[in-house]
């Protein structure tokens, strides 16, 4: 009887593969039954079912595999166990017959041990291929005749540790690449020298530097630099082991070719090894734009309030929520708040009645809708200075977006303009009803002569109001409408008082006689703002006037006749008397006198009723000027017993002219100069000639003449009021005097302070063709 498997001592114990083993039926594989097997496969299938530590046998040319407990772990679910026990090792490893055979024949025909760590061997167990890691060794078996047999492998399964290890590998290569590619600067700098000992991309294109430029050499060679602002805080964290935030730090650093000044976040953190500081981690971020940006604003914010804190406006902004997010120091002042207490506060809570709030709230409603600016004037009770009046504007502010972001506004005091504004039209309120009480037609225009007002009595009178050219046309006599309009364009553009005398036609279809005087309003400045004036009727004047003008006329007319039989009859007489009796001619040469200068009264009063008929004839001749003054002179200097005539200058050019009323002009101002100077001894008249005008200047240092009568004293019969109590006269000379130079092309005008004598000058071209 043979022995049974269990017999065998090399096949006891061994747990499940003991049982297996000695279960299974050797005699079926090419080994054999164990009773034929050699000493080497028997001890070593001992100690393989008796090791705790996984082994594996492969066994003769076929190499049939034997596995012990230790082992089957290896082998997974659904796989090989337990199949592959006595199989031949091509048919049980079928997957990796590739990979082990030739470490199998290596060690079967070197007798070498091979020795593999962590080596993948993917086996098929749980239902597929599984990726397996062994550490393992084969090692040769001996038979008894020496030969190797057999490859004991002595192994264990490392997939576990590979794994975990890939794991460890991975998620450290992920920290790289984190590390790199983070969107912060990230450097490591080692020991008191810094040295670089790694920085990613960000840190290297913030300081513009290649990887072969930086890493590996002492931080201040590279960035020299920044040494200054950098150095102590790194010692420090070196030293001190504690880390360092720095928050907006300011660093010179050199970069795309230029030096500025940077701003930068960071941290600094000390790297410990072994208990001992040997570094300093480096996380940084750029924030120069940012700071930038902020210094930007905060300069406009500070013009801005430069602006804004000095004006007596006042100045706010509301948020979209109508709260004030804004409010200028003399908003402020006026609630008597302080910013903090009124800035993100609404209406209501700084102190506005509820009426006002809503108010506001709905302009701002407004604003944002529309985009447009609100204007507004309101009236409300200031804090010390009572109730005001206040003239305001709120506009959007928009965003870069085109979205109302919130509502700026400015609101001025404007109490005293629209007090004075009310002034002003009360007081043109009262003017107007005062104009249109009067009997004249007043009127009021603008500098340029527009009509602004004109009062009732206009339509009453004319049926029209004067407001255009057109009615003016109307209303104005044809004769008179150039003259009236030079008159009005003259004071318009020198700003001169404007008087003139016109006919107006009236509803009836009647011209009747109006004089106008307007003066020019100006303002603080002297410019002329407006004009005002009035048109009287002068119509019963005038006709008085050409009554008189009339009865003078015929007056003057029959007393010539009489009075020249006078003079030819004295004349007789003073040839008739003796010689001797002196007394006698004395009296006829007086009478003589007196009857001359009667004479002379008349000659002036008909020339003024020739002027008047526009009969006034002149004779054009060619003289010498200059002895016509002379000779002038001469005869005046007769008759003046108390003033020296002193003539200066000389005229060698001769004149066409009227010679006789040129005389005339000339002895009407010297015996006005001698008769308004009394007590003084000296008048002057001084000729010149420039281009070809002539121009006479006679002067005294009489009484003078007052500045508002100069342009009235050329007007007929017009006499100063002052001076006809002491100097008898007819105010006829210098009209006459006026028209003849006015004949003669030339202009005559006064000039005189009083107390102090006056300067009366005429100009005439030498050349003269009447018209
Ligand atoms: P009259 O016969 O009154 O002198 P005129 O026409 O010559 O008339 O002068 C008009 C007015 O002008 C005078 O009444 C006088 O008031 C004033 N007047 C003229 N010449 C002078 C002068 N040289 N000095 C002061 N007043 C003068």
């Amino acid at each position: 009887m043979s022995k049974k498997n269990a017999d065998y001592y090399f096949l006891q114990d061994g747990g499940e593969m003991g049982e297996r083993m000695r279960a299974l039926d050797w005699g079926k594989t090419s080994i054999g039954d164990p009773a034929a097997w050699p000493p080497g496969l028997r001890t070593t299938l001992g100690i393989l079912l008796h090791s705790k530590f996984p082994m594996f046998l492969w066994w003769s040319d076929e190499l049939i595999c034997f596995y012990n407990d230790a082992y089957r772990p290896s082998l997974g679910k659904d796989g090989k166990h337990p199949s592959i026990l006595g199989m031949p090792g091509k048919e049980a490893w079928p997957e990796i017959w590739h990979i082990i055979e030739p470490l199998i024949n290596q060690v079967m025909t070197k007798r070498e041990s091979v020795w593999f760590e962590d080596l993948l061997v993917p086996i098929y167990r749980n239902g597929k291929l599984e990726d397996v890691y062994w550490t393992f060794s084969y090692s040769p078996v001996p038979d008894d005749t020496g030969k190797v047999a057999g490859v004991l492998v002595n192994c264990v399964e490392t997939t576990d540790k590979v794994n975990t290890l890939k794991k460890i590998e991975e998620s450290d290569q992920r920290f790289r690449n984190t590390m790199r590619q983070a969107p912060v600067g990230i450097t490591i700098l080692r020991g008191p020298e810094y040295i670089v000992e790694m920085a990613n991309d960000a840190y290297l294109q913030l300081v513009d530097k290649t990887e072969k430029e930086f890493v590996g050499k002492p931080l201040f060679t590279s960035m020299p630099e920044v040494k200054e602002s950098v150095h102590n805080l790194l010692d420090s964290v070196l030293t001190k082991g504690t880390p360092y935030h720095g928050n907006e730090l300011p660093v010179p650093i050199g970069r795309h070719g230029k030096q500025d000044i940077c701003y930068f976040d960071f941290i600094y953190y000390p790297l410990k090894e072994d208990g001992k500081i040997t570094g300093v981690s480096v996380v940084v971020t750029e924030v120069t734009e940012k700071v930038e940006s902020r210094k930007k604003i905060e300069e406009d914010k500070r013009r801005y309030e430069t602006i804004t804190q000095n004006t007596p406006d006042l100045i706010y902004v509301f948020d979209l929520q109508y709260r004030f997010s804004y409010a200028n120091a003399a908003l402020l002042t006026m609630w008597g708040r302080s910013w903090d207490e009124a800035i993100g506060k609404g209406l209501l809570e700084n102190g506005y009645e509820p009426w006002h709030a809503e108010m506001h709230e709905r302009e701002i409603d407004q604003v944002v809708a529309t985009k447009k600016p609100v204007r507004g004037e309101v009236s409300f009770p200031h804090a010390t200075l009572g109730k005001r009046i206040y003239d305001y504007i709120l506009v959007p502010v928009i965003d870069e977006k085109g979205k109302v972001e919130a509502v700026a506004g400015t609101t001025r005091d404007i109490t005293q303009q629209v007090e004075a504004r009310k002034e002003i039209e009360a007081s043109e309120e009262r003017f107007r009803s005062l104009a249109q009480t009067l009997p004249q037609l007043v009127w009021v225009a603008d500098a340029q002569g527009n009509q602004e007002f004109a009062s009732l009595r206009w339509e009453e009178y004319s049926g029209v109001q004067p407001k255009g050219e057109q009615e003016w046309k109307a209303i104005v006599h044809p004769d008179d409408y150039e003259g009236i309009n030079a008159v009005w364009m003259h004071s318009l553009t020198t700003g001169s008082i404007y008087r003139h005398e016109v006919r107006l036609k009236n509803k009836q279809g009647e011209y009747r006689w109006h004089s106008v005087k307007g003066e020019p309003v100006t303002d603080k400045e002297n410019n002329i703002v407006k004009w005002v004036g009035a048109f009287t009727d002068i119509q019963e004047q005038k006709i008085k006037e050409e009554k008189k003008d009339e009865f003078i006329s015929i007056a003057s007319h029959e007393l010539k006749t009489p009075l020249t039989t006078v003079k030819a009859y004295l004349q007789m007489l003073e040839l008739t008397l003796d010689e001797n009796n002196e007394e006698a001619s004395l009296y006829a040469k007086k009478a003589s006198q007196s009857v001359n200068r009667l004479n002379e009264l008349i000659s002036e009063l008909l020339d003024v009723s020739k002027i008047r008929l526009g009969k006034l004839n002149y004779s054009n001749t060619q003289f010498n000027f200059n002895e016509l003054v002379d000779s002038t002179i001469e005869h005046i200097q007769l008759t003046s017993t108390t003033h020296s005539i002193i003539k200066t200058g000389t005229v060698n050019e001769k004149v066409t002219g009227d010679k006789d009323r040129l005389q005339q002009v000339i002895v009407n101002l010297l015996t006005n100069a001698i008769k308004y100077s009394p007590g003084t001894k000296e008048v002057f008249i001084t000729v010149s000639q420039e281009n070809k005008m002539i121009k006479v200047a006679v002067t005294d240092t009489g009484i003078g003449i007052a500045q508002q009568s100069l342009d009235k004293i050329f007007d007929k019969y017009h006499r100063v009021e002052e001076h006809a109590i002491h100097f008898q006269g007819l105010g006829i000379g210098l009209f006459i005097s006026h028209e003849i130079i006015q004949r003669h092309q030339g202009k005559l005008w006064a000039e005189s302070e009083p107390g102090k004598g006056s300067t009366f000058y005429f100009t005439i071209p030498v050349n003269n063709s009447f018209q």
